[in-house]
């Protein structure tokens, strides 16, 4: 198939095309079908199952034999920054940047960020719906993007990113600052208006933020209550709460978010509460087992983040182990962009069987962003987003962190990355 590159309005989904040949994984759960096929047309899905069954073809479906690789969903990662240069957050030389600047240097990590195997993204702060709308109108090559806008946070919290001594003006093009219930109705309305498809909510401090620690409590429990009450009764959008110490991971969960991001210091009583709500965790196992690089990153970021790391390391395998739903984000902007499949491999290692890995970044991704009847997996009618993994990931999780691995990447029934794959 031919790969779109050069930038201009999206063409029509092409003619109807039958992928066969390879290993089908279609994001529900079930055994792999051996010798599975899948039948796109006008950017749908129209039919997946075992090679030979399929309904019949349309005079000119061209058939592309995928060479024994494996046909999975295109993958979503729920939790990226775009406008972040990834290796480390140098909030100094962030917000020194002109915005534009930001944006032009997102694109590459975009078209990045869609060959690694992403079809769909959502940007927790940073990118703006000026970002997906260039993804929409084939100004940029990326994944399908939904963006929170900028991070909601109290101030001096995880999104209060002036330095000890400064009393300036916060940088506005990452987070918003608000304290006290009536003034997080006020900030929530003003991502909304601005087009957010979610909100992110700052639950604990960080390890990126300069005076703050990631166990200290960020918005306190009324104070998310508000915003997710404000969100829902948006067409209900979600709120996802960055949360690292235990305290307010469950400020966040009672306060009725739909994901804990980060998650470190997860514990019973909060598993017991995620597990009762259906909240889910994403664990950004890519970021927080990524050693930070020493050369970007300040001091007390740098310590910080070994701390937290070990802190992970022990308390995100049990919520694990206790069936936590858990949807694959990877902090990508923190982390570097471009590999964002590495995640699997760290759920995996965090307890995860290779299937349930790939239901985190597949269809148990789209229940979280609330796409599950159009994204996801592989069924009649959903949008046509395939990837084909030159591997199989059942027994080779991480041979999808290379992105050599990834032959094929279709979003809507586009062909927007094709290694050779897909000749035929
Ligand atoms: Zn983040």
């Amino acid at each position: 198939m031919t790969a779109r590159t050069a930038p201009g309005p999206v063409p029509p989904a092409p003619g109807p095309v039958l992928l066969e040949g390879g290993v089908l994984i279609d994001g529900r759960g079930g055994e792999p079908l051996v010798d599975g096929a899948v039948l796109i047309e006008e950017g749908t899905v129209r039919w997946a199952g075992p090679a030979g069954a399929h309904p019949r073809l349309s005079p000119g479906t061209r058939r592309v034999d995928v060479g024994g690789g494996t046909i999975l969903p295109g993958f979503i990662d729920c939790h990226v920054h775009m406008t972040v240069p990834g290796g480390a957050l140098n909030h100094a030389e962030l917000r020194a940047m002109p915005p534009s600047l930001r944006t032009f240097l997102s694109a590459p990590r975009m078209r990045q960020t869609l060959e690694a195997g992403v079809t769909t993204a959502r940007d927790l702060g940073g990118a703006d719906t000026g970002h997906k709308r260039a993804v929409e109108e084939g100004l940029v090559t990326g994944p399908r993007l939904l963006v929170a806008v900028a991070m909601l946070s109290p101030t001096g919290g995880h999104g209060d990113f002036r330095m000890g001594t400064d009393n300036g003006e916060n940088d506005p093009g990452m987070s918003r600052l608000a304290d006290g219930p009536d003034a997080c109705r006020a900030a929530v309305r003003g991502v909304l208006r601005q087009g957010a498809d979610c909100v992110k909510v700052a639950a604990t401090g960080g390890v990126w933020s300069p005076t703050d620690q990631p166990d200290d409590d960020g918005f306190l429990e009324d104070e998310i209550r508000a915003i997710t009450q404000i969100a829902a009764g948006h067409r209900g959008k979600k709120v996802a709460a960055h949360a690292q110490g235990r305290g307010g991971i469950l400020n966040a969960v009672r306060g009725g978010v739909a994901s804990v991001e980060h998650g470190y210091e997860i514990d019973d009583e909060a598993i017991d509460l995620m597990l009762e709500r259906g909240t889910f965790l994403v664990p950004t196992l890519t970021t927080a087992n990524t050693d930070p690089d020493p050369a970007k990153a300040a001091s007390w970021a740098y310590a910080k983040k070994k701390h937290w790391q070990n802190v992970a390391r022990t308390h995100i395998p049990h919520a694990i182990r206790r069936g936590v739903r858990v949807a694959l984000g990877t902090d990508c902007g923190i982390a570097e962009h471009g590999t964002n499949l590495r995640e699997l491999a760290h759920l995996v290692e965090a307890g995860m069987t290779p299937m349930g890995a790939l239901l985190a970044g597949t269809s148990e991704a789209a229940e979280l962003l609330g796409m599950a009847d159009t994204l996801g997996t592989l069924e009649p009618g959903k949008r046509a987003d395939v990837v084909v993994a030159r591997t199989n990931p059942l027994e080779d999780i991480a041979s999808l962190s290379e992105p050599e691995n990834i032959a094929l990447v279709l979003k809507d029934g586009v062909a927007y990355k094709d290694l050779g794959l897909g000749q035929g």
